[in-house]
């Protein structure tokens, strides 16, 4: 049993607010993190953009300009940093308050957190949420790696993979708070679900092309990041039945995307992981994604969904076809064995039981 109560300072992505849907996942896996660790006696403070918004804990907002999303950043072998940076400033406020806490919990995929680790008298531990995208980034990954062994995190094997130093990257998985979602044994009518940012790493035409071959509707979840290529979709593939339901709460999406027959998940790019496959699986919806990435490490194959070749819409098609070999229930099934809060929640505590345990600074 443990002991220990740490007092947790959760520092988030510092591209948009929490709960707008600009950062993505993290935004969702920060909360969860932060549910896990307090259902098992831990303090957790976080601190978040201005315009944030959560009622998971103490929240603490921070005024200043967003961090350009490092999808836009591909390749890139500079840092850029706007002037009155909110990072800046949420790492000005972590450098004050640090020693109120045990250990600061890093969710922005930037390069200035990772360089300030040594300048801390806290450990500091990472959560890597992309694939490797840029050198820049990925040197840094691997600096900080070396002098602080075990405190970068990710989600999947497929995503450490993509990094040079990939093999010092902790996997961790994720957790989800089964009790959010409901599932649905039957929906009332087939469709298909597509959930995420809508830009281009995200591969939405490749679903829609899918629909509209099919005749399927597709329903739409989630902020468009990119409104020109989401009014070219609309216009390219007019005939299919695409439905834009919105960005919606957790709730509301739980409730829609368990009326869908599949979710389909088509990325372009190494998804580190895709939060929307699991959140699927535990409204009982099985996932047709490309065989790349941290789903083919989610998604088992004619049991909980189907993995098909990257690009690949005869693909989609023919598994959209074969839907009903798979068992709904299966999928809630998996979700609950593998992402479950309770068991993600260990994860995360040991992993900082043996940071704060093992903590020294380096010495230069
Ligand atoms: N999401 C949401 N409401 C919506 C559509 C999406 O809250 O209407 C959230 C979803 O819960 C998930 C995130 O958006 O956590 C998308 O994350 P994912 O890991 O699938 O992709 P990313 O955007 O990080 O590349």
């Amino acid at each position: 049993m443990n002991k220990t109560n740490y007092r947790l300072l959760f520092l988030s992505t510092p591209v948009g607010a929490l709960g707008s849907g600009i950062g993505g996942g993290v935004e969702l896996t920060l909360q969860n993190a932060a549910k896990a660790l307090i259902a098992k006696g831990h303090e957790v403070e976080i601190v978040a953009p201005e315009g944030s918004a959560t009622n998971v804990t103490k929240l603490t907002q921070i005024a200043g300009n967003m961090q350009t999303s490092a999808q836009t950043q591909v390749g890139a072998d500079l840092v850029v940093l706007p002037q009155n940076s909110v990072l800046e400033n949420m790492w000005s406020y972590a450098r004050e308050s640090q020693n109120q806490f045990d250990l600061l919990f890093n969710f922005a995929y930037d390069w200035l957190p990772l360089y300030l680790t040594p300048f801390f008298n806290r450990p500091i531990a990472h959560w890597i949420s992309m694939s490797s995208l840029s050198p820049v980034m990925d040197a840094m990954v691997s600096k900080t790696s070396h002098l602080f062994p075990n405190a970068i995190a990710v989600n999947t094997r497929a995503c450490a993979d993509t990094f040079s130093d990939g093999d010092r990257l902790m996997i961790m998985g994720k957790g989800l708070d089964v009790s959010q979602y409901n599932f649905v044994k039957q929906p009332e009518k087939p469709s298909l679900a597509w959930v995420g940012r809508i830009s281009p790493e995200k591969g939405l035409e490749d679903a829609a092309k899918a629909a509209q071959s099919t005749g399927l509707p597709l329903h739409v979840f989630g902020l468009i990041q990119d409104r020109a290529y989401w009014e070219q979709i609309k216009t390219f593939f007019s005939k299919a039945e695409i439905h834009y339901e919105g960005f919606l709460s957790t709730d509301e999406l739980q409730k829609k995307l368990g009326q869908c027959s599949a979710l389909l998940m088509t990325p372009r790019w190494v998804e580190a992981f895709g939060n929307a496959a699991i959140e699927a699986f535990a409204c009982g919806v099985p996932v047709i994604s490309y065989n790349s990435g941290g789903l083919k490490e989610i998604v088992r194959h004619g049991k909980t969904g189907f993995l098909v070749e990257m690009g690949s819409v005869s693909g989609l098609i023919e598994a959209i076809s074969q839907l009903d070999q798979i068992d709904r229930f299966t999928c809630r099934q998996q979700l609950e064995a593998e992402y479950s809060l309770e068991v993600w929640g260990d994860r995360l505590e040991k992993w900082f039981d043996n940071l704060i345990t093992n903590y020294s600074k380096p010495r230069f």
